[in-house]
């Protein structure tokens, strides 16, 4: 089995008519870096920061954040590691720090929060490009981003964060800036907020949650909660076209990018950067692998006549038979 691995670690994942796909890896323990290299991860494309802060029993201070987000940076460089900030509030508490809202997923989240405590935003940023200066694969990633002026707020804290920086000796570049597309709004604002981000990664499942009102927890609408439900094949179809339109470099980390009959269809519509667990890296490389690109582009245009995900599934069902 290791020996399979140690194979397919180097081999890209690309169709049988040459469409290559990046595939990268979701992390936020400093234990997965090891699973995530052994399976040929080509970067990070999702670093949770908020998990070292939930298993901490006090906020971490700028120092102790610098030595772990550099061990993570150095773990990958020089392959991309995109740590996103802060993403607490909805289902992810800390245990010193008590957020409880009576709706949190519409609540204090993300950058919402961050914003509001904006010396912990200020001290994860300048962890994190200290942490870049002897790696240079820091790329900077927003959670929750639902309105344009989070993106510029965020942007002016992290420029003035490298000019004191700069000041104080630290030889800090400025990084690429990317937004997460988890909330509609932030969707349908793509081209007013293009100026203000350098890329844009997918979260497909607060996407899929916002999208759908159907809490991503709540097992008593599990079975509503569903990427393969035709308003988030539309959301993602539209989402990739003005991507392509205004030039801005896109992917998918949610789980969606997990689940083969999604990479198929992902692939069809041109999506090529995603991000998963380091276990299922394998499983859907050598999906990849087994596919063309063109025998997928019949299926995504059935995909479009179905209304519901169980129809879907059932159309793309046939056909992951035969090359599981
Ligand atoms: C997502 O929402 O899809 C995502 C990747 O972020 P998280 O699961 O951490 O909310
Ligand atoms: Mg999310």
């Amino acid at each position: 089995f290791m020996q399979e691995l140690e194979r397919l670690r180097d081999q890209p994942a690309v169709t049988t008519d040459g469409f290559l796909v990046n595939l990268l890896t979701n992390t936020g323990l400093l234990a997965d870096a090891t699973p995530g290299l052994q399976r040929g991860a080509e970067g990070v494309g999702l670093y949770r920061s908020e998990i070292p802060f939930m298993i901490h029993d006090s906020f971490p201070t700028e120092q102790e954040q610098f030595g772990l987000y550099h061990k993570v940076l150095k773990a990958y460089a020089p392959r991309p590691v995109n740590m996103r900030t802060l993403d607490i509030g909805g289902d992810k508490q800390l245990p010193y720090f008590d957020i409880s809202e009576s709706n949190p997923y519409l609540g204090w989240r993300g950058i919402r929060f961050t914003l509001d405590n904006a010396q912990l935003l200020i001290s994860q940023i300048r962890a994190m490009l200290r942490a870049d200066v002897d790696n240079g694969n820091l790329r900077l990633l927003v959670p929750m981003v639902s309105r344009v002026d989070e993106m510029q707020s965020f942007r002016r804290y992290v420029e003035k964060a490298v000019d004191a920086l700069n000041r104080d000796g630290h030889p800090v570049r400025m990084p690429e800036i990317g937004m997460m597309i988890e909330v509609p709004s932030a969707m349908l604002l793509l081209p007013r907020l293009a100026p203000y981000v350098d890329f844009v990664s997918i979260g497909s499942n607060d996407l899929t949650q916002y999208l759908l009102a159907v809490d991503r927890n709540n097992p008593r609408v599990s079975n509503l909660f569903d990427h393969l439900h035709p308003a988030v094949l539309v959301a993602l179809e539209q989402i990739h076209q003005q991507c392509e339109a205004l030039h801005l470099p896109v992917s998918l980390c949610g789980e969606m990018a997990s689940d083969p009959a999604a990479v198929l269809l992902l692939t069809a519509m041109g999506y090529s950067t995603l991000s998963l667990s380091a276990y299922n890296i394998p499983r859907i490389k050598l999906l990849l692998r087994s596919v063309s690109r063109e025998s997928l582009q019949p299926l995504l245009e059935q995909t479009r006549q179905c209304n519901s995900e169980t129809e879907i599934r059932a159309l793309i069902a046939p056909l992951l038979e035969t090359v599981g």
